[in-house]
């Protein structure tokens, strides 16, 4: 049997971590079996479909390289197919054009709850109804029947029969329902593993049901727990602050970064590892280890993640990606000197979008209120008992000591280490002015790299202006 597995989003607005990691585990278990992965849009509730996704689920999968081996299909060009399947239940008694109006079904449904008793269509069904031909809703004929069934994420499950009841098929206008549609095209479509959200899980019995009416032998089923906020106790939802997808490739997150997080949210391969490139996922990923409760967000854990993707790449690599972040002012830069640049910050860079923040100074001068506003009040504690006299004595010695440097790394890092010895200062006090001094922020990447980079005039001319500011 070839495992073939699918993806079948709603295009109902933009991709956020919860759907894309159901792509990815379905992705992976295709790849893992040398099987095939199926996109198929579920676009049938015209009410809630959104233009702009179907363009966004395609460019979001194949940013994250989870590409499709058939493609996109779309529902709403598979009318004729449903309307061929529903015709074959009617004929078999096993559907019925549903006759009521809303109205009418609110008030069955309040009866229902003014009795204490659940309510169920099939206690409603009317007894002689009308022949289905478009128009009216056509409905599902259940046989309340109860169920054991395997999950291959949950293990045994099982249902009782009132569990089990009417539902609509083919709308009023025309359009399958999902509950409809995703049996008929599963089947067409040869898929073996229907993996989705747990949302689904209450529906699997009727969906057993129709199952059976339809002669289908049902595919595998698996259930995925969702993806829960941040805070543990709700699913993560677009209310809840669940970010576009493509907004992390806007800020400069790497797709690698994004797979190896997203697979482990709520799957490990039962080591403490965390970290899993493409081809050790595809080799390593099996459904029976997803867990099975909620996976929580952890937004912190990502940048983690990125970070570590972000220092593994060649800098080459890495300074192709980072075109497009750099900030404004580092637009006419020197290529070699940007490089350099990148190459100091990789170590710290959690994602592109910092290089702005991170890197500004080596490209434009430091503004002089900041580095006043820097002395006056440090975040380096040590600093703070140093009066402005001491402060500008401090940052004399060290322009004289590197005034005679030949501006390598090692050599600035060896002045200073001398300079802190001789006048039996601290890190955090002298390495601390002149990195105020010279960058006008409040971290930066390492000092010594960090002036020989920005080289020997700016950094000079840097330290002067400081010591002037301090005089004033
Ligand atoms: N269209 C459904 C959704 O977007 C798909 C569920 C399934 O995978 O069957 O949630």
């Amino acid at each position: 049997m070839t495992v073939r597995t699918r993806f079948a989003p709603s295009p109902t607005g933009f991709m956020h971590v919860g759907g894309v990691r159901t792509a990815l585990f379905a992705w992976l278990v295709a790849k893992h079996a040398d099987g095939e992965f199926i996109l198929r849009i579920e676009d049938t509730d015209r009410s809630r479909h959104v233009e702009e996704s179907d363009r966004h689920i395609i460019e979001s999968l194949s940013w994250l390289g989870i590409t499709a081996d058939e493609g996109p299909a779309r529902q709403s060009e598979r009318l004729d197919m449903y309307k061929e399947w529903a015709n074959k239940l009617v004929a078999a008694g096993r559907a019925y054009a549903d006759p009521y109006s809303p109205e009418e079904l609110d008030g069955f449904r309040q009866a229902a709850q003014a009795a204490k008793k659940p309510f169920l269509f099939r206690e409603h069904r009317p007894a002689d109804p009308p022949q289905w031909k478009g128009g009216l809703p056509l409905r599902f004929k259940s046989e309340p029947t109860a169920y054991e069934w395997q999950d291959a994420v949950l293990g045994e499950l099982s249902a009782g029969p009132e569990t089990v009841d009417d539902f609509i098929l083919i709308k009023s206008d025309g359009y399958p329902t999902y509950n409809f549609a995703h049996i008929v095209d599963d089947h067409l479509m040869s898929i073996s593993h229907v993996i989705r959200s747990q949302e689904f899980l209450p529906s699997v019995p009727k969906f057993l049901n129709l199952y059976e009416a339809l002669g289908i032998d049902f595919p595998v089923l698996a259930t995925l727990p969702y993806v829960m906020g941040p805070d543990g106790k709700k699913k993560l939802s677009k209310r809840d602050g669940a970010k576009d997808i493509l907004d992390y490739k806007r800020e400069g997150y790497l797709p690698e970064a994004l797979i190896s997080f997203l697979a482990t949210l709520g799957w490990n391969d039962g080591t403490e590892q965390e970290i899993f490139t493409v081809d050790e996922l595809i080799s390593k990923f099996r459904l029976d280890r997803v867990q099975h409760s909620g996976a929580k967000f952890d937004e912190q854990r990502l940048l983690w993640v990125n970070g570590h993707f972000i220092r593994q790449k060649p800098p080459g690599e890495l300074y192709e990606l980072a075109d497009g972040f750099w900030p404004a002012s580092a637009m006419d830069a020197d290529s070699g000197y940007k490089k350099a640049v990148l190459e100091l910050v990789q170590e710290r860079l959690k994602y592109l979008n910092e290089l702005p923040g991170l890197t500004s100074f080596f490209f434009e001068e430091p503004n002089a209120r900041d580095i006043k506003a820097l002395f006056d009040n440090p975040v380096d504690k040590q600093l703070k008992n140093l009066d402005k006299a001491q402060l500008k004595q401090l940052l004399e010695a060290v322009k004289d000591s590197l005034e005679h440097s030949d501006f390598s790394q090692a050599d600035i890092e060896s002045r200073l280490n001398e300079l802190l010895q001789k006048l039996n200062s601290k890190p955090g006090i002298l390495f601390a002015a002149v990195r105020i001094a010279v960058t006008g922020a409040k971290a930066s990447p390492q000092l010594f790299g960090t002036l020989a980079v920005l080289d020997k005039a700016k950094s000079l001319l840097r330290i002067n202006q400081a010591i002037d500011a301090l005089a004033a």
